[in-house]
């Protein structure tokens, strides 16, 4: 079988960042995955699942309750190493189109005080392993360190 795109990049070079993935077109509508990466692979230790797995259920509820994303919104998930997320959007992206939008998400993360959406035995299915500080945590670090001043670097898959 042949390498998938997503295995093509060089992960050694890839610092934590906001990136275009890929663009399908299935039917003629553009859908732009992007590669929210939070931590630099291969390099510093990876997020744990509990924290991954609140960070999904805010990230999720966010953006599928946002006024402008709400319903381009296709899907926020974790990306099996644990070094980021894939966020999928209705429409034609540039990476730096959703920074003001991954402020606003990662804002809200990190100044969460609630009961975690979704987290009860009936609406998800491993709802304890959750840890809301550490989700807040990682949220903050990920604004401070690469959405508030993003560059070039952090937004442009390494040649
Ligand atoms: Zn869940």
């Amino acid at each position: 079988m042949e390498k998938i795109t997503s295995f093509t990049i060089d992960h050694t070079r890839l610092v934590p960042g906001v990136y275009v993935s890929r663009k399908d077109s299935p039917g003629g509508q553009t859908i732009t995955t992007f590669d929210l990466r939070m931590t630099r692979p291969n390099y510093e230790p990876v997020m744990n699942t509990a924290e991954m797995h609140t960070i999904e259920h805010l990230a999720a509820t966010f953006l599928r309750n946002h006024p402008e994303y709400g319903n381009r919104t296709l899907y926020f998930g974790p990306m099996g190493c644990r070094t980021g997320f894939y966020l999928l959007l209705s429409g034609d992206y540039e990476s730096r189109d959703i920074v003001p939008l991954m402020k606003e998400l990662f804002s809200f993360i990190a100044g969460f005080e609630n009961t975690v959406p979704g987290a009860s035995a009936k609406d998800c299915g491993n709802y304890l392993d959750m840890n809301l500080p550490m989700a807040k945590h990682l949220a903050a670090r990920y604004v401070e360190e690469v959405l508030a001043d993003i560059t070039d670097r952090q937004l442009i898959y390494p040649e």
